[in-house]
């Protein structure tokens, strides 16, 4: 019986020509970008042309466009970094998406240390962002708003534009952690509204460890690794240049469309799975194209992971915490479910080129578990 992976949210295998892209800098090719002789300049030169496809993805300027070592790490210096620019400012206030990944919903603790207020904006049971509530907490003291363009978890695309028009229209900044997007379909910084934007290499067919961040023209959030200067001095560090290759060679394979269609095995697998679980996103919210996810009532997502591994079939669910055993979802908490129905729901994630057969296959085997649980 073959393995299905279902879990593309969580990570995707290398996409076709990433590894034979990054194999020449871990061998033969080792400079030091910031050495200027010819082995440095090869590294430079090989950054720049990442660079080059990256923001014009991305539809920015190619200094605006920097590398990090994950998408955590460019989400803690948007928001952090930001908060350290402004300690002095007058404004107090940082706001934040009920839904967010924990990358940006952990920096609470530290914004609130230096003296921030963060505030919450709710979302509603689709995991959307809550625009009236938004409306009301935007004023001329909020520094910042983070909101995600799609959530991880249960794959709600976000309002990003209008929260970006609240936002502006209080003079705050704006960061937009687009990890689950970028690559997937066309955008542009500037169609977000964005003047940060947070994404990751591993999640489109990168290597795992590298990040970028979309820093607007005039934007400078303090680093929070400091040495060398790199990345426009906001991001010290020798540049992990097979890193970097590799992911602008997965961007070059994935495909700029216009919207977010649905995959092939993601629509097999939620057609076949009619009837069976609680939908938790309803058909009319805009979601991710690989996204499916569901609660099946009584059954611990827990349980239904455990016998899926088993029956080779790999998804997931919200947070795992360090013990390895899950705990309710915050995503899930935010749009209302109880914390029991919150340790109910299983994210299927399929990717691009796995094929119909495969999510309605995914589907038998689903269907076979929960009737083996429930028996
Ligand atoms: N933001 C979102 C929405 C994510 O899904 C993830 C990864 O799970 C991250 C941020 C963190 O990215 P990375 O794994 O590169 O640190």
């Amino acid at each position: 019986m073959s393995r299905i992976y279902a879990d593309y949210a969580a990570t995707a295998p290398l996409a076709p020509g990433v590894a034979a892209a990054m194999a020449p800098w871990l061998g033969p090719e080792f400079g030091n970008a910031s050495s200027l002789h010819a082995e440095g300049r090869a590294a430079r030169d090989a950054i720049d042309q990442a660079r080059e496809v990256l923001s014009a993805r991305m539809g920015c300027l190619f200094a605006e466009f920097l590398f990090t070592g994950s998408g955590t790490e460019s989400a803690n210096l948007a928001i952090l970094g930001t908060a350290f620019t402004h300690l002095q400012g007058s404004r107090r206030r940082v706001l934040l998406g009920a839904a967010e990944h924990h990358c940006v919903l952990h920096t609470r603790p530290i914004l609130e240390k230096f003296g921030f207020q963060v505030q919450t904006i709710p979302v509603d049971r689709n995991a959307c962002i809550d625009l009236t509530t938004l409306d009301d907490l935007v004023g001329e003291d909020v520094l910042l708003v983070s909101v995600m363009h799609a959530n991880n978890e249960v794959g709600t695309i976000q309002p990003v534009a209008e929260v970006a028009a609240l936002a502006a229209r209080c003079g705050a900044l704006f960061h937009c952690d687009a990890v689950q997007t970028f690559g997937r379909w066309s955008w542009s910084a500037d169609s977000l509204g964005a003047d940060l934007v947070t994404v990751s290499a591993h999640k489109i067919g990168g290597p795992k460890g590298v990040g970028g961040i979309f820093v607007k023209a005039g934007v400078k959030p303090q680093p929070l690794i400091v040495g060398g200067g790199q990345e426009r001095e906001m991001r010290a560090g020798t540049e992990n240049v097979a890193g970097i290759v590799g992911f602008a060679a997965a961007l070059a394979t994935s495909p700029e469309r216009q919207g977010p269609s649905g995959f092939p095995a993601a629509l097999a697998f939620e057609a076949a799975m009619t009837g069976h679980g609680e939908k938790t996103i309803p058909h009319d919210v805009d979601k991710l194209p690989g996204h499916v996810h569901l609660r099946f009532p009584g059954i611990q997502a827990e349980t239904l992971l455990i016998r899926l591994d088993r029956m080779g079939v790999s998804a997931s669910a919200g947070a795992a915490c360090s013990s390895g055993s899950l705990e309710s979802s915050h995503v899930l908490l935010a749009c209302g479910y109880t914390e029991a129905e919150a340790r109910e729901g299983v994210r299927f994630s399929f990717g691009e080129v796995q094929r119909a057969e495969t999510g309605a296959e995914a589907a038998a085997r689903v269907l076979e578990a929960v009737s083996a649980i429930r028996a």
